[in-house]
């Protein structure tokens, strides 16, 4: 029997709801049940692939191709479970697949309406999820109150409804802002949350209440008194130190005991949340620290490399170092020049991108880690500058650049205009739709025996999430080899550069996926725990 946990949010935006759900996913699991997570985002985007950055964070992207909200991540990072394409949809999604079913005639001339049309569209999207979930969590985006929400809180309504409460649980996280003046936590903005989601017909079983100090009793019992709860379903959730404690906590204050008692499970004792406990001491309580530049274009929001924020405190993990960021904005090269930023650093990574803009400070990062061999990472846009420096500085291919910033003499990366993806292949023309067309989800391939990524990965063959619309240009593979840039990683058919590396470096790695995307706490990923490690080694030298 699938049961589904609904998760809303209230008060603010930015509550954690995705982590709160994730940390509950993972307190599930200890429990020994099997969980599937998915996210409703109320926009209407159809999904955020062509969004910025700078609005919506970063774009995660599934095995099966699908660029979804970066709460998907956090999912992912906390239960090891694979998202899905279908794991997340968007108010976009919902109406566009309404409105291409109006077009073919299925409804038969009916007035197609938000309800039941949209309504019955979104809860078939969680009705077909994993049949083989004990718990399907269902989180949805934006804050209660939005009108872009409605249709999705009528959606839940309903189905929490067929499904009974022996099935469904509705858990509010919301926010008690603490008021300097008079020196304590507010419960008004909670109490006001809960009366909108009644107002739609909601009843919250648990309030996940967030707050930057301890709850009193009194405040909780307020609270309880107020939105018709049982005090211990008002869960303190304070702000912790490092994401992966959430768990922990919210096991301490009750939070699956309280979901195990709304379905009348038995509890289990002493639940075993060692993994958790170590994952946590591991980044208190580290031997050392390392020092990384990140050099990228949306270095002042954080959101924008979550995965590859969380990977690189992974590859701590494995080594045991606090692995230090520090994000610079790569204009600032082209200014200032690179030594008297980089010279302090024990790595230099050079994340995905798309755009000219900052791009000749990027090629210079590289020159830098090159010339003074201090580890680099580049990882999809950070590879193919990597190829880029090269064919300018040591194969004097003085107009090596890539199209995707116009027309160049020397294309030596150039739009992908057809690739294989199983057995069948995917073409692109030049003037193509930009959502969801550029090479998305995971790919084979193939590494060169001896290879630092072969040694990395201790395997000859390898799976990786993807999302670009150019590629390395594989005709120019002699002439980077013979200047040192080995083409370690290459598409099944040989024809698409995946990985290249430096023979003459100490670490010096590019690769054109997102390996950021598989990395988990409790599974660091393997190219994360090498270059934290080179990182690591580098710290010694200096
Ligand atoms: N802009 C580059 C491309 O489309 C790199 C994309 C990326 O870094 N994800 O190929």
């Amino acid at each position: 029997m699938t049961r589904y946990i609904f998760i809303t949010g209230g008060v603010v935006s930015s509550l954690g709801k995705g982590l709160a759900s994730a940390a509950l996913g993972a307190l599930l699991q200890a429990r020994g049940y099997r969980v599937r997570l998915c996210k409703l985002d109320p926009y209407l985007n159809v999904d955020p692939g062509t969004m910025s950055p700078f609005q919506h964070g970063e774009v995660y992207v599934t095995d099966d191709g699908a660029e979804t909200d970066l709460d998907l991540g956090h999912y992912e990072r906390f239960t090891g479970v694979p998202a899905r394409a279908r794991d997340n949809t968007t108010a976009g999604q919902m109406y566009l697949s309404v409105l291409q079913k109006e077009r073919r005639g299925d409804y038969l001339g009916a007035t197609i309406q938000v309800i039941p049309h949209i309504t019955n569209e979104i809860k078939s999207f969680m009705a077909e999820k994993d049949s083989t979930a004990d718990f399907v969590l269902v989180e949805v985006g934006g804050t209660v109150g939005d009108i872009e929400s409605l249709p999705f809180l009528e959606a839940i309504r309903q189905f929490g409804n067929e499904l009974g409460p022996q099935r469904s649980l509705y858990i509010h996280v919301t926010l008690l802002p603490y008021i300097s003046t008079a020196g304590e936590l507010k419960t008004k903005p909670t109490q006001h949350s809960v009366k909108e989601l009644m107002s739609v017909g909601i009843r919250p079983s648990i309030l996940l209440c967030r707050a930057d100090r301890a709850i009193e009793e009194e405040e909780r019992r307020k609270i309880a008194l107020f939105c018709n709860l049982d005090v211990e379903n008002v869960i303190p959730a304070l702000d912790v130190s490092t994401i992966y404690e959430v768990p922990l906590t919210y096991h301490r204050e009750g939070l699956d005991r309280q979901v195990m008692a709304h379905f009348g499970i038995r509890d289990i004792p002493n639940l075993d949340l060692s993994i958790w406990e170590r994952i946590v001491k591991r980044i208190k309580d580290p031997e050392g620290e390392v020092k990384i530049a990140i050099v990228g274009k949306y270095t002042n929001l954080a959101d924008s490399y979550k995965s590859l924020n969380e990977a690189l405190v992974h590859g701590g993990i494995a080594n045991n170092v606090k692995v230090r960021l520090k994000f610079i904005e790569s204009e600032i090269f082209e200014r200032e020049g690179t030594a008297p930023h980089l010279e302090d650093v024990h790595g230099i990574l050079v994340p995905g991108g798309f755009g000219e803009r900052g791009t000749e400070g990027k090629i210079r990062a590289v020159q830098f880690a090159r010339e003074n061999k201090v580890p680099y990472f580049g990882i999809c846009f950070g590879m193919q500058m990597a190829v880029i420096e090269a064919a300018r500085n040591l194969c004097g291919l003085k107009g090596a650049s890539s199209t995707e910033f116009g027309p160049c003499s020397e294309p030596v990366v150039g739009l992908m205009t057809e690739w294989v993806k199983g057995n069948a292949l995917e073409s692109r023309q030049e003037e193509a739709d930009k959502g969801g067309t550029m090479r998305l989800g995971s790919y084979p391939a193939l590494l060169g025996k001896g290879s630092l990524a072969a040694q990395a990965y201790g395997a000859q063959a390898i799976q990786e999430r993807h999302r670009h619309r150019y590629e390395v240009n594989i005709t120019y593979k002699d002439q980077l080899e013979k200047a040192g840039l080995l083409f370690s990683g290459l598409s099944p058919d040989g024809k698409l550069p995946e990985i290249v590396e430096r023979t003459d470096h100490p670490w010096f790695l590019g690769v054109q996926f997102h390996p950021e995307l598989k990395s988990k706490p409790f599974e660091p990923h393997p190219l994360f725990t090498a270059f934290i490690g080179a990182a690591l080694k580098q710290s010694r030298l200096v």
